[in-house]
């Protein structure tokens, strides 16, 4: 058996009480894997098994990545696969446009987004953090995979660390952060492509840097705080900073998927070398690997802990080390709370039951509202000073706006016609109104009634709006004029 590549410090026992006394505490028992018992920050360097689920996650890794660094350089209708348009308040998703008028949408989406979060939390554990997230992947798959390709196995890493300054130790180190900054800079323009996209990026840069220092400025914090999180921060933004790690507790409950190791199994843990015919021993032979090839440091043997961060990567390690012992696999694996005291895990419960619910109704109003969306959004509201003017033809004229929205990838030419009621006129500033794919046009209206129609001052007229490319649409609007008095006299 390999020896294990990361070994703690031993506990210190507490220094006897007294003025003398120098407080210490045991870091197996008390601290963060990350720190040293003297508070200093611990790096790890895993000891990655390349088992079933290292490769799943790494195939789901790759995915990942294409996908973030593809979908601002996918164009559809004129724009890229994803694009958020701050200047415009735009979001191209797919070739389908959403503008800030699409609030129920907006809400459903939401919606939608935080109960999937819970449900998922609720179901599987923290294999969002293990396989999907974002610090996880690029750190376990981009980052770290460029440091062990420049200064080695986890072993050598941490030697070169320890190790004095040297021309080597600085062309190392140096290769890496350049290497890692090329990986940062691109990450972070990819980022800001999904709000400029690349083309007007690149082009802005080449021929009017002055115009896009807000990009620039973005561009180099955002490089900047890459780099610091994955090449310094690490696994602490999982430990210390992430938020999700802690709201995990409250939504998991006995049936939830995590990380165990059997320790009706595997103890009393017994180390090879002292395992002798009559010595009650489990199957753990107490070798570290587990360990050793946690991202966050953990010894997932001490039970569950928040800086379990799911990654399965103790469960590829210790199937190795059974596997050479001779034994099944399994003494680290998934499972839940209630199999571990030796109940069935329950797939559906009431908890998951009503966040699957609420997440159908969510993401199922979110996909009815876009189907049923129309190719245009068309509103006609009150336009001038006045309420209405009365003209020297005895008729009433109301001033109006109307805003036309085009949510189709192409040109529309919208025409306006008054339906009802008989005798009413409608001029419009500019007809037929041209607007372009994803633009918003106003134009100003006036529409002429005679004054006989009136009821308490008030009269509701009926628009068509068509266009060239199908759109069709009805819409009522309430006119102001006269109150009409007894005998038809205004
Ligand atoms: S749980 Fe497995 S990998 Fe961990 S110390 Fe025991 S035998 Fe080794
Ligand atoms: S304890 Fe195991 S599952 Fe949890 S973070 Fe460490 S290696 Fe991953």
């Amino acid at each position: 058996m390999e020896p294990p590549a990361v070994q703690r410090e031993p506990a210190v026992p507490a220094a006897t009480p007294g003025p003398e006394r120098v407080f210490q505490i045991a870091p197996e028992e008390d601290l963060l894997y990350s720190l040293s018992a003297d508070g200093t920050r611990k790096f790890i360097h895993p000891t990655v098994r390349q088992g079933r689920y290292w490769k799943i996650r790494r195939a789901l890794a790759y995915a990942l990545f294409l996908l973030f660094f593809s979908l601002p350089l996918i164009p559809i209708g004129g724009h890229a696969a994803v694009q958020i348009d701050l200047a415009t308040r735009r979001v191209h998703l797919f070739g389908t446009i959403f503008h800030p008028t699409d609030n129920l949408l907006l809400v459903a989406f939401g919606l939608g987004i935080v109960v999937t979060v819970f449900f998922v939390g609720s179901t599987f554990g923290r294999m969002w953090c293990g396989y999907t997230c974002p610090q996880t992947v690029y750190l376990e798959f981009l980052f770290r995979p460029i440091e062990t390709l420049l200064e080695g196995a986890p072993a050598r890493q941490r030697k070169l660390n320890a190790a004095p300054w040297s021309g080597r130790k600085l062309a190392i180190k140096a290769a890496k952060w350049s290497l890692w900054a090329v990986v940062a800079a691109l990450m972070a323009g990819t980022f800001v492509a999904y709000f400029t996209g690349w083309g007007p990026l690149l082009a802005g840069l080449a021929t009017d840097p002055g115009a896009w220092t807000g990009a620039i400025f973005t561009l180099c914090l955002l490089t900047a705080l890459i780099l610091f999180d994955f090449g310094w921060f690490r696994d602490q933004m999982c430990t210390i900073a992430c938020p999700y790690g802690r709201l995990q507790n409250v939504i998991a409950d006995q049936d939830t998927i995590l990380v165990a190791y059997d320790e009706r199994r595997g103890d009393p843990k017994v180390k090879v070398k002292d395992r002798v015919p009559d010595i009650v021993a489990g199957d753990c032979i107490d070798c570290r690997c587990c360990v050793a090839s946690c991202p966050t440091g953990t010894d997932i043997r001490r039970g569950l802990q928040p800086e379990c961060i799911g990654t399965a990567q103790c469960i590829d390690a210790c199937d190795v080390v059974m596997l050479g012992q001779g034994k099944p696999i399994g003494l680290i694996k998934y499972t839940s709370e209630r199999e571990q005291k030796g109940g069935r895990r329950r797939v559906w419960r009431t908890r998951n039951l009503i966040y699957l619910a609420i997440l159908t109704v969510a993401w199922g109003t979110f996909a009815g509202l876009l189907l049923t969306r129309g190719e245009a959004l068309v509103e006609i509201v009150r336009g001038g000073r006045e309420p209405y003017r009365m003209l020297p033809t005895g008729e009433v004229a109301n001033q109006q706006r109307v805003r036309i929205t085009n949510q189709l990838p192409e040109t529309q030419r919208f025409t306006l016609e008054v339906v009802s009621p008989e005798g009413a006129r409608l001029v419009v500033s500019d007809s037929p109104v041209t607007v372009e794919p994803a633009e918003h046009v106003a134009v100003n209206a006036v529409t002429t009634v005679p004054p006989g129609l009136f009821v308490d001052g008030q009269l509701e007229v009926r628009y068509r709006v068509t266009s060239d490319r199908g759109f069709e649409k009805e819409l009522e609007f309430v006119l102001l004029g006269p109150f009409t008095l007894p005998g038809g006299a205004p």
